[in-house]
């Protein structure tokens, strides 16, 4: 007869702090406790203030700087951050913080996830994607054989920590990009987030309460969903033909630009008509010449797709959802 030892052990909860305040950066001690040693890692375009106004406040810290842009986001990255850790002799006692978008925090939350089973992670980011979206929710991830985020875990950081004073330095055609999750998850989630944000007329007033409601947002699907069986995939409206787009833009289209155009392709007419005038208003592409072929194909060798379906996510009106298992040879676009 089997010995059958039932191990139950409770799922590790997660429980963080996300500040969002202008001018949070300057007080950042308040936030991340910096004894031992600091690991602070940005990308080349990260303006080096954001980085040094850490390291400047911890008793001992190392700035690495990564070259900017997705291809970081790499195995030979992850192998060097692994080796300077060793190097500098850091323990599990030691700490990783993030500064930069989204490029920085996957990575550094994969760092941190694995490095001698585990070390603490905190996200300072500083792009509007990765304020309303990649620095919250514990995924984490490297790019691995020309597949975006293949290998990576589900690793929350212990606090995020937001200053949309640092957008100031970012173009706007990021910032714009950014802007673009949020209204994604205002479509589906949040009618008056969308009026708001339909409503605004000035971006820079507005921006600290589309953040923080943004967080909101995802807070409630990421902890009714941690690991992404179920809910949490409404957080990829626009995605499944966005990330083709992006893809087989070669370089053309940010990730927003790419996943404005994908919301498009899944609302009703009268949701599609208020998403593409804040599209247009915020001079973001609303029409592409990528044969649809392509895009199918595409998003056949998508992760997410298994067994030749994909989940889409389809909004008839402002503020809800429906997911969807469909066919890819079925999708309509
Ligand atoms: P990014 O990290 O590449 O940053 C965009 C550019 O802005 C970079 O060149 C960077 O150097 C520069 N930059 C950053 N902050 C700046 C600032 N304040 N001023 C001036 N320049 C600044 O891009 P992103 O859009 O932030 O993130 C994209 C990445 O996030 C992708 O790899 C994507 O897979 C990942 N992502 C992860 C999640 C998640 O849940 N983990 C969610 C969405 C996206």
């Amino acid at each position: 007869m089997d010995s059958v030892i039932d191990v139950a052990i409770t799922p590790s909860a997660f429980s963080y702090n996300i500040i969002v305040r202008k001018g949070c950066l300057d007080d950042i001690e308040r936030y991340i406790p910096m004894q031992g040693k600091i690991l602070v890692l940005t990308d080349s375009g990260v303006p080096k203030q954001y980085s040094e106004a850490v390291a400047s406040k911890a008793d001992s810290a190392y700035i690495y700087t990564i070259p900017q842009g997705e291809a970081s986001k790499n195995i030979d990255n992850y192998c060097k951050i692994l080796s300077f850790l060793k190097d500098k002799s850091f323990t599990r006692t030691d700490t990783i913080v993030a500064v930069g978008g989204g490029v920085v925090s996957d990575l550094a939350g994969f760092v941190a996830a694995t490095y001698m089973r585990g070390i603490s992670v905190y996200n300072v980011p500083t792009t509007l994607l990765s304020q309303v979206d990649a620095s919250i929710g514990g995924k984490t991830a490297i790019d691995y054989e020309g597949i975006k985020n293949m290998v990576g875990v589900f690793n929350h950081p212990k606090a995020v920590i937001i200053d949309p004073n640092t957008l100031k330095t970012l173009s706007a055609r990021e910032v714009h990009s950014g802007l673009v999750e949020s209204i994604k998850m205002a479509a589906t989630m949040d009618s008056s987030l969308f009026s708001l944000i339909e409503k605004s007329d000035s971006l820079e007033d507005d921006i600290e309460t589309i953040i923080t409601r943004s967080i909101l947002l995802k807070k409630e699907v990421v902890c009714n969903d941690p690991l992404e069986k179920g809910m949490r995939r409404v957080l990829n409206f626009g995605h499944t033909v966005g990330h083709a787009l992006e893809a087989l833009g070669n370089g053309k289209y940010l990730h927003g630009e790419a996943v404005g155009m994908g919301m498009l392709y899944f609302s009703a007419p009268d949701v599609k008509k208020r998403i593409k005038e804040l599209l247009l208003r915020y001079s973001l592409p609303v029409d592409n010449d990528i044969p649809k072929e392509d895009i199918i194909k595409l998003i056949a060798h998508d992760k997410k797709a298994s067994g030749g379906d994909v989940y889409v996510v389809l909004v008839e009106e402002i503020g809800s959802y429906v997911i969807r298992k469909t066919a890819i040879k079925d999708l309509i676009i």
